[in-house]
């Protein structure tokens, strides 16, 4: 069963614990996060389905997660909470991107209603995926290991191996590197960190081919002035790959 992970920002403990109880009740996988840049951290993370956000917390404003969120995740769901009476927080959010609003207090009822509602609508899901296969190589994305067709494993470093895995979860949509910078690194981008992007896929493509490949794979696809994405022949799984037949 693939269990929806949701991100719950929320400094009030309290109120955090009851809607990660309510979300656990209802089959959720919820994770918590008491401030705004916490939340920002957990929020990137590969295989988030969707975000609970507090606009009033301590640390990283709510407005500031979801802006700074919407930029490198267009098209993640992300649902604010805000207080009875702050009609300017829920324009606001909703104005920044968000979703759809509750207002707290809530019940469980209509909270979950809000969260599947949200789910529904959301096309673009980035899907956790766990292995690569393309031209007799497997990529293991969580043992960071390359599988070559002659059974041999070379190392991915984690940088190359988040790159890759952000892309696979991403299918079919081209990354920026501004994305790449702030899923992979955590930071924001200027010109210098963007080359870090261009010289980690380098060497990642690197080991992916072999000079004695009949047919080269495009492992990962450069857009020109856009970004990056995975190749049209990799086939992306969210299973680990399959144990190597015995010889
Ligand atoms: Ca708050």
């Amino acid at each position: 069963m693939n269990r929806r992970r949701i991100v719950v920002i929320e400094d009030e403990a309290p109120i955090r614990r009851g809607i990660m109880d309510m979300l656990r009740a209802a089959g959720y996988e919820p994770v918590e996060a008491a401030d705004g840049a916490a939340g920002l951290d957990e929020g990137r993370r590969l295989g988030v389905d969707l975000i609970l956000l507090d606009l009033r917390l301590p640390r990283m404003d709510g407005m500031e997660v979801l802006t700074e969120l919407r930029r490198t995740h267009p098209n993640l769901p992300i649902i604010i909470l805000t207080a009875r009476g702050s009609e300017d927080d829920r324009v606001r959010g909703l104005k920044g991107g968000a979703d759809d609003y509750v207002v707290k207090p809530f019940s469980a009822r209509e909270l979950l209603a809000r969260v599947e509602a949200v789910m529904r609508r959301s096309p673009e899901r980035p899907v956790p995926v766990r292995s690569l296969v393309a031209g007799g190589r497997q990529v293991d994305l969580e043992r960071r290991e390359i599988r070559q067709p002659d059974g041999q494993l070379v190392q991915l470093s984690e940088m190359e191996a988040s790159i890759l895995g952000h892309l696979a979860a991403n299918n079919g949509r081209v990354v920026s590197r501004d994305e790449l910078l702030s899923c992979v690194w955590g930071i924001s981008s200027d010109a210098l960190e963007t080359r870090a992007v261009d010289m980690h896929i380098t060497r990642l493509r690197g080991k992916l081919a072999s000079p004695n490949d009949d047919e080269t794979v495009d492992w990962v696809v450069t857009v020109r002035g856009k970004g990056y994405k995975l190749g049209p022949d990799v086939a992306a799984n969210d299973s680990p790959p399959a144990e190597p037949a015995e010889k």
